[in-house]
């Protein structure tokens, strides 16, 4: 085995873009420390998953990849040192390290700052099984440095982190600790960092990312943030995910529509509409606030691309309760939409709550939201065929009826559809005008007229 100062390391990022800033961080650490990280994970000494536990399928997959590279080690094909980080670390790292001796070391989510410490003493680990578990209240900053994929023109901006919320089916706030916010001087440090690097889409990201800045003496505001962004050269584009209807304000809003380079885009996950089950979930806001809030973001951003995620199956949901669901997603008409499962997670209040709804009945529920958004985002998108729309350009297609692949100002990496385009001058990176010929369920098909 070779000594950790002359170690290739390789990390494997699971779960969510607030994960990937974990992984990047990481990454961005140890680089600087002198260590060699490499995108393989074959030929690395130390490998590093990043994992999710935030729902039941999200701990299936890392528990997968952490047991199929344990298999490995196990088989002693080759030799390499197995660290497990993130939020399944935090919640059993304990209960897995008695379980799968082959893991070298599991660090918690309050680890990420520590990570080249850590590295640097895997050999003195004299029996595997170590597990460091603190207090989860890392929170990155612009001195951090951050490995970004060297190909992408947009990247995550991760402005809080941790969650005061409460809902009562999550577990991120004993994941990840309570809400803390950056300053906004340091978020628009990191802004322009990124702006130098080439980057052209800030994605702004958080738990909740329209609680930014309550936590802070100086109590920043969202809205100014967002601005102050705009004004930074170099980047085209700004993104907001993950807005919570209970904190979403106007100003919020108004900045979104007054400023070209803020997206018209807007992720709200209401998770539900019955307020028997908005009030179970603990979301602190009623279903007419939520119509409300949607009704005003529509009048004020024209054109506004509207996502949300819903959760069906939560306990008490009866078939009353779900009709009512069905029909606001019939009458809102989201731009884009997700459904999860409830998932009934050990530790939450939710998980003790009677009238649990069978998982067939969940999952058949979720095929009917699905099949009804399907239609809808087809209406949607052939609406949009003869308008001209601006493409980021991210990869070259696999389709052989179209050149690249990218995303228009609708569209939000990993979670909603993407663009295929036609014509060959063009570079990945780049911003073009393209006008849209075709559209399906969730893609658009375009070809160019023009550059910027
Ligand atoms: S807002 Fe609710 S669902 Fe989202 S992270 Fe916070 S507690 Fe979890």
């Amino acid at each position: 085995m070779k000594k950790i100062k002359q170690s290739k390391i390789h990390i494997i990022s699971l779960g969510c873009s607030k994960n990937l800033i974990d992984s990047e961080v990481m990454g961005g650490l140890l680089n600087k420390s002198g260590l060699q990280m490499i995108d393989r994970n074959d030929s690395a000494d130390i490998v590093i998953v990043n994992t999710c536990a935030f729902i039941n399928p999200a701990k299936e997959e890392s528990l997968e990849e952490i047991l199929t590279l344990a298999a490995e080690k196990k088989k002693g094909n080759r030799q390499f040192k197995l660290v497990v980080a993130g939020c399944l670390a935090q919640r059993y790292g304990k209960e897995l390290s008695a379980q799968i001796p082959e893991v070298d070391l599991f660090i918690g989510t309050g680890e990420v700052g520590n990570i080249v410490r850590h590295i640097n003493k895997l050999d003195e680990i004299k029996s595997r099984r170590a597990v460091i578990i603190s207090k989860p209240d890392f929170l990155m900053t612009s001195q951090h440095p951050r490995i970004l994929t060297p190909t992408m023109a947009s990247a995550y901006l991760k402005i809080s982190d941790g969650c005061s919320n409460c809902c009562s089916y999550c577990v991120i706030p004993s994941l990840r600790g309570r809400a803390r916010s950056r300053t906004p001087k340091d978020i628009l440090r990191e802004a322009q960092m990124l702006a130098k690097k080439g980057i052209k889409e800030i994605i702004i990201i958080g738990q909740d990312t329209t609680a930014y800045g309550r936590d802070l003496k100086s109590r920043p505001k969202l809205a100014i943030l967002l601005k102050d962004m705009a004004q930074i050269q170099g980047i085209k584009w700004i993104r907001l995910l993950y807005a919570h209807p209970a904190h979403i304000t106007t100003d919020v809003m108004e900045a979104i529509a007054t400023n070209e380079k803020i997206c018209r885009y807007i992720d709200l996950p209401i998770q539900h509409i019955d307020d028997t089950i908005l009030s179970a979930m603990n979301r602190k806001v009623a279903g007419v606030k939520i119509k409300d809030i949607i009704a005003q973001a529509r009048q004020i951003i024209p054109d506004l691309a509207l996502r949300t995620s819903l959760i069906v199956g939560f306990p008490g949901e009866t078939s009353k309760r779900f009709e009512k669901l069905m029909d606001f997603v019939r009458e809102t008409k989201f731009d884009h939409l997700g459904v999860f499962i409830y998932s009934r997670e050990e530790g939450t209040d939710a998980a003790q709550l009677k009238s649990q709804i069978p998982e067939k009945e969940k999952e058949r529920r979720r095929d009917l939201i699905m099949t009804e958004q399907a239609a809808i985002s087809h209406a949607i998108n052939t609406g949009l065929i003869g308008s001209i729309q601006e493409v980021l350009i991210e990869e070259k297609s696999d389709r052989q009826d179209f050149d690249f692949v990218g995303r228009c100002r609708r569209q939000a990496p990993e979670i909603d559809g993407i663009t295929y385009v036609k014509g060959t001058h063009t570079k990945i990176g780049s911003i073009v005008k393209y006008k849209i010929t075709a559209a399906d369920d969730y893609d658009l098909f375009g070809e160019m007229v023009g550059r910027h």
